[in-house]
């Protein structure tokens, strides 16, 4: 699945830390919950760029990768955060057995890796997200798929003018 052409948002991100940079500075733009979908390769940033989401939110211990558990949750201070990791699902309706239905996402950001696998059993995204290889680098896109989106873009836009 490619984002690239319609995409609203661009960026490149030279090293690791400008993936953990970018993510802390929409960290406070997902206050209220959103859905975020990340696509990208195996090994192009996906848990890098959540990891940065979990530092802005101020959470300190480590983020685990959900690779075999497919979702870890965390719940701070002002938010609960479900991190979701579908690379191992076998079929979709596994969403189901897991009890996704009663899981409170109402007010949650809700991070997914791999969403294409989940398809028909996930919450729509308020943003697609898609990471990159570009030479050693990333490049990072962002499409606005919510009128939520949309702040959230607009939000990140000013964290960005203000470094
Ligand atoms: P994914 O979750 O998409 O499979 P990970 O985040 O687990 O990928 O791994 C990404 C790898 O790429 C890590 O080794 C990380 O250090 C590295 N990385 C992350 N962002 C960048 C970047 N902008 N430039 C170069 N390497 C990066
Ligand atoms: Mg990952």
């Amino acid at each position: 699945m490619t984002h690239t052409k319609d995409s609203d948002y661009a960026q490149r991100l030279v090293d690791e830390q400008a993936t953990l940079m970018l993510g802390a500075r929409l960290a406070p733009c997902l206050a209220g919950g959103a859905v975020l979908y990340l696509h990208g390769d195996l090994g192009a940033g996906k848990t890098t760029f959540t990891r940065g989401i979990m530092r802005g939110l101020g959470m300190n211990g480590t983020v685990k990768s959900p690779t075999y558990t497919l979702v870890e949750s965390y719940d701070l201070a002002h938010s609960t955060v479900y991190h979701f990791d579908l690379y191992r699902l076998a079929d979709a309706e596994e969403l189901e057995f897991m009890g996704i239905r009663d899981y409170d996402l109402q007010g949650a950001i809700i991070i997914i890796e791999w969403p294409e696998l989940g398809k028909g059993f996930l919450p729509a995204p308020d943003l697609d997200i898609e990471i990159r290889h570009a030479g050693e680098q990333r490049r990072l896109y962002l499409t606005v798929r919510s009128e939520r989106g949309g702040a959230v873009l607009a939000c990140l836009q000013q964290q960005q003018q203000q470094q």
